[in-house]
């Protein structure tokens, strides 16, 4: 099932849109005119790296996506309204940035340590606003 997204609003704006195909997310990130590594999200004061500053310096939108590190499955809601289960996942989403993600896959055993995940948009259930998660790469290019 692929839904289009396009016209929905994304939950957190200052951290991903969608790219063209209606599907997949674009992150911002801050790069660091010292370094030149990639900082997320793209409003932190300070390079994540060397700690240069980061004030002038202007996002850049790359695919949304990484490596996985590891994961694990949630049964119990952390949070009120959260759905279970639900798959918890280290993810690096740049040399050296590490994020949490929630992986939407049925159960774990689609997913192993190192491969590639793409980030895409999901509806979320209060309206026309969606929101992060991810996917293996390979199915999301087969979407
Ligand atoms: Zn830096």
């Amino acid at each position: 099932m692929t839904i289009d997204l396009r016209g929905y609003t994304p939950q957190h704006p200052q951290l991903y849109r969608l790219a063209a195909d209606g599907r997949s997310l674009e992150f911002f990130y801050a790069p660091c005119p010292a370094c030149g590594k990639l900082s997320f999200p793209a409003m932190v004061p300070g390079c994540a790296h060397c700690g240069a500053s980061l004030q002038d310096v202007q996002p850049v939108a790359h695919a949304g996506g990484g490596t996985l590190l590891e994961f694990v499955t949630l049964h119990v809601p952390l949070l009120p309204g959260m759905d279970t289960p639900r798959i918890a996942a280290d993810i690096r989403i740049a040399e050296g940035v590490i994020e949490e993600g929630v992986i939407a896959v049925p159960d774990e055993s689609a997913l192993r340590v190192g491969m590639d995940l793409q980030a895409v948009g999901v509806p979320l259930p209060a309206g026309e606003v969606f929101t992060c998660r991810f996917v293996p790469a390979d199915a999301g290019a087969a979407a």
